[in-house]
């Protein structure tokens, strides 16, 4: 199974082709069926071809496909194993591809297999900018005990955060016991990671001076860990002013819920400086809320979130499609565009109409 495993080997290439359909080639003419038991035999046996037809059929929209993935899902759930969650973050061009080839491959050799994922709520325009580019992470890409996803496509964040949580747990239980999610740094995707991950990272650029500018405070707030990348060249200095400057800046947000001190680190991922250091870093993080319990708690809260996140879209979608609503909704909404009728008033008017 192994030596199917590598000939198999998943590229980037499958991903971005898998991705361009919302109907699945896996489920199509040119490749044979899968049952049900098929799929879960493969994925527990960490077969990333299955593993990556199957996370095809999560991001499918078709009912056929959705039914069939939770079937695979609800078959792996018993076998998920705990792996160790991280989110990455940053600005466009701060270098999260490129520190994602480097520390992958770090846990790699410490004889763990990683998984990366992505969430960019642009891709639905732009069909998964990010980790879309097959250039982008090649040694990781092409290493036996890697696996790599482009974001999912989607209209919604809600939508494109459901499938990559679904994601996760399938590429838990194939065995990769490191998942790396990234996103853009902007906003709202940052809250949906963050709500997903054990440990939310932060990378910044050696812009000393201009300390905080340019990055919201709430993601700031929301790292367990800020690393300044490209401190290489010239720029090494200027990564040692930035992360004082950082560590400073620190102090000012309140103590986190981990009771963790967030870190401040300087790293170089194009030459590997201090990637080694940054993986020890998260270890000790880890270890350190398995030890005072926040890593439990915290995984409980994600689930609550997460159950409330669904209830929440699930009801907009079954409040929509109700006749009586329906019938209203669209000159409702004209009012509250055109500024004539209040969002709160308006959505007491449509309930109404179910009472
Ligand atoms: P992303 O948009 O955040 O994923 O950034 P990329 O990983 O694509 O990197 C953007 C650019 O910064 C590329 O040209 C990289 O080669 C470069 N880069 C990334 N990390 C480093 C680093 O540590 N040092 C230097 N000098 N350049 C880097």
């Amino acid at each position: 199974m192994e030596q199917q495993t590598h000939k198999n080997k998943q590229t980037l290439s499958d991903c971005k082709s898998s991705q361009a359909s919302a109907v699945p080639k896996s489920a199509g003419r040119r490749r044979p069926q899968i049952s049900v038991p098929g799929y879960v035999e493969g994925i527990l046996s960490g077969n990333r071809t299955t593993l990556s037809r199957a996370i095809t059929l999560i991001e499918s929209t078709r009912p056929d496909h959705q039914s069939l993935a939770n079937e695979i899902l609800e078959a792996c759930i018993p076998h998920v194993k705990q792996a160790i969650r991280v989110g990455i973050s940053g600005s466009p061009g701060v270098g999260k591809s490129t520190f994602i080839e480097a520390i992958g491959q770090e846990i790699i050799q410490q004889g763990n297999k990683v998984a990366v994922l992505a969430i960019d709520p642009s891709s639905s325009q732009s069909r998964g900018s990010i980790l879309g580019d097959k250039t982008r992470m090649s040694k990781l890409g092409s290493h036996p005990e890697a696996f790599i996803r482009p974001s999912p496509a989607g209209t919604t964040l809600g939508g494109v955060a459901r499938k990559t949580r679904e994601t996760i747990l399938l590429c838990e239980a194939a065995g990769f016991n490191y998942i790396l999610i990234e996103t853009v740094g902007v906003g709202q995707s940052e809250i949906a990671v963050h709500s997903m991950v054990d440990c939310f990272l932060l990378l910044l650029l050696p812009g000393a001076g201009d300390e905080l500018q340019g990055i919201k405070r709430g993601i700031v707030e929301m790292a367990d860990l800020v690393v300044v990348n490209k401190a290489d060249g010239e720029r090494v200095q200027l990564a040692k002013q930035a992360r004082r400057a950082y560590k400073n800046a620190m102090h000012l947000f309140p103590a986190k819920q981990s009771g963790y001190i967030t870190k401040v680190m300087t790293c170089s991922a194009l030459e590997s400086i201090s990637i080694a250091e940054i993986h020890a870093e998260i270890k000790q993080y880890i270890h350190f809320i398995q030890a005072n319990h926040f890593f439990e708690t915290n995984r409980k809260t994600q689930r609550k979130y997460w159950l409330e996140e669904s209830v929440r879209s699930l009801l907009l979608q079954f409040f929509k499609n109700n006749k009586a609503i329906a019938e209203i909704y669209p000159d409702i909404e004209r009012q509250v565009i055109a500024g004539t009728l209040l969002p709160f008033q308006a959505a007491e008017q449509l309930m109404e109409r179910l009472r």
